[in-house]
């Protein structure tokens, strides 16, 4: 076993309380004094990765260098931490079974019964420690999803026990992070909730060392006091996690509360610098210090759930920071958009972007959103699907093909310039089998992506079966709308523009996987300037 050291955060209560973004906080305080920290996230559901799941179930699905689908709390590792995570930082109960059924019948277990302790427990503890075992990290932090007390985790809290045990109590720290409600009726904040989640994880073998209470009032001395009592934990350890603002500033919030002091005292670990948030703080004061403002539509058909576009959402603060310039984002549904006045829905924005998707719900909406955006000279980003309906309206709207479609929408369609990739022709599995993760991609010069970039060879991050069908190429494009950006190996169209146009950028990747706080995305930071232009200079 590496000397890795280990902090375990589990939920209370409720769902919803953003493990993720305290564990991604607790990751920035602690790279900040200069250790190397890794985030790992274990889910209990039993879908194999989160690919196969509709953004409504969980929000996005968020996509890795090396072309895992994964849970959304790997895109706030990343933006906080400016690090990339990969597959092993997300592991699933379906792929834990998947591989044990795996050995099984390779008949690694020969002559046993398969159970859940130790077979499943083993291979879950093994997950959690492969980052630690690279050697590559001083500390790992692992997260479980769902709540203390759910059948399903019970396995993931099992192995938990377990690794403290096999560690040494120095060498792991478990967070609980729990939701301290607040009864207007009474006019009192309430810690029963917490002692009983305390005690449900104290059963199962677990003192928690850390509580984390997310509240949306002050925690007083009294109650701090009170739940460090009844939850058996030492004072200091009770961290009060109030509502802010936004969720960069939960690092700040916890570096008063002294979680990181905690953690690394209970890890019998010294900073290896002092704490240095400089740049984190440069970015909030130029978040929260805007010059301007611009309003931004999102076109999508999940619109309804905040979580569904995430990493896009993330993005536009990054970019808007960078601009000095407040975004404000206005979602649009795409099937609303499909019977509703173009004009009167779209007028006052500033920037357009049509959002990523699959399937045809709301399609015709998102194809009229661009051909408003591209008459009306309105900045533009589409993003994969969002690219692919911007060749599909240039094509019937501009070049005259009436019929052009996408054979996603329309299997027999007789000008498919949208098609499936050859590559994909021939799987019928859809589990992990689309174009994943990290492509080069060449950028043409003089093109606003090249602009943007100021290099000429990019990689970017993929998910989509579907491409521009290059027997189109002659017919669609010309002297304005352009291919601004292929595949070198395989002259897949990544990039397509228009010229005849402030800004209008269509990509089939995924910008928006790789914007994070010390590196906002160039085509985002481009689109705001061109949104921002626009509204200044109409
Ligand atoms: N549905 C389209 C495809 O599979 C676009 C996917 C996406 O927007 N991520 O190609």
């Amino acid at each position: 076993m590496s000397d890795t050291k280990y902090i375990f955060v589990t939920g209370g209560v409720t769902s919803s309380l953003g493990k993720g973004i305290i564990a991604a906080s607790l990751a920035k305080l602690l790279q900040a004094q200069n250790f190397k920290v890794t985030i790992q996230k274990f889910d209990p559901y039993i879908n194999v990765d989160p690919g196969t799941l509709n953004p409504y179930e969980h929000g996005e699905c968020f996509v890795t260098d090396d072309g895992a689908e994964t849970d959304l709390d790997l895109g706030h590792y990343e933006r906080f931490l400016n690090v990339n995570t990969s597959q092993a930082n997300n592991v699933t109960t379906g792929r834990v079974y998947q591989s044990v059924i795996e050995k099984e019948r390779k008949g690694e277990f020969l002559g046993k019964t398969v159970q859940v302790i130790p077979h499943i427990t083993n291979e879950i503890k093994e997950r959690m420690q492969l980052l630690g075992d690279s050697g590559d990290y001083d500390i790992v932090i692992t997260e479980i999803g769902g709540t203390v007390g759910d059948i399903e985790s019970l396995p993931y809290i099992e192995s938990v026990r377990q690794m403290i045990w096999d560690l040494g109590r120095e060498n792991a720290v478990v967070i609980h992070l729990t939701l301290i409600p607040f009864l207007s009726a009474a006019g009192e904040l309430k810690t029963k909730p917490t002692q009983h989640s305390v005690k449900t994880l104290m059963e199962s073998g677990i003192s928690a060392d850390i509580i984390v209470c997310r509240t949306e009032h002050e925690l007083n001395e009294e109650l701090r006091e009170k739940l460090a009592l009844f939850c058996n934990v030492k004072r200091e350890a009770i961290i009060q996690s109030i509502d802010v603002d936004t969720i960069y500033d939960v690092p700040l919030k916890m570096s008063d509360e002294g979680l990181d002091k905690v953690v690394l005292e209970k890890l019998k670990l010294k900073p290896k610098k002092a704490l240095d948030l400089s740049s984190w703080n440069a970015f909030l004061t130029q978040l929260k210090n805007p010059k301007n403002s611009i309003k931004v539509g999102l076109v999508g058909k999940y619109v309804e759930l905040q979580d569904s576009y995430k990493s896009i959402l993330e993005s536009l603060i990054h970019a808007g920071a960078e601009n000095e310039t407040e975004v404000e984002v206005i979602s649009l549904h795409s099937e609303h958009l499909e019977t509703g006045n173009i004009q009167e829905s779209l007028k006052f924005l500033d920037g357009i972007i049509v959002a990523p998707g699959f399937g045809e719900r709301g399609i015709e909406g998102k194809i009229a959103a661009i051909a408003y955006a591209r008459e009306n000279k309105i900045p533009f980003l589409g993003i994969c699907l969002g690219m692919q309906m911007a060749v599909i309206e240039y094509a019937r709207n501009h070049v005259g093909l009436a019929k052009a479609n996408s054979t996603e929408m329309e299997v027999d369609c007789s000008v498919p310039v949208i098609d499936l990739m050859e590559s994909q022709k021939s799987i019928v599995k859809k589990g992990g089998t689309m174009r994943l993760g990290a492509w080069d991609c060449e950028l043409k010069s003089n093109t606003k992506a090249a602009a943007a970039y100021q290099k000429s060879t990019i990689s970017e991050r993929h998910r989509h079966r579907y491409e521009f069908n290059n027997d189109y190429l002659d017919q669609i494009f010309d002297q304005n709308f352009i291919v601004a950006g292929t595949n070198p190996e395989t002259g897949l169209v990544e990039i397509v523009e228009n010229k005849n146009h402030p800004w209008f950028v269509g990509v089939q990747f995924h910008p928006e996987y790789k914007s994070t706080v010390s590196d906002p995305h160039p085509l985002f930071k481009a689109f705001v300037k061109a949104s921002l232009a626009k509204k200044l200079n109409p």
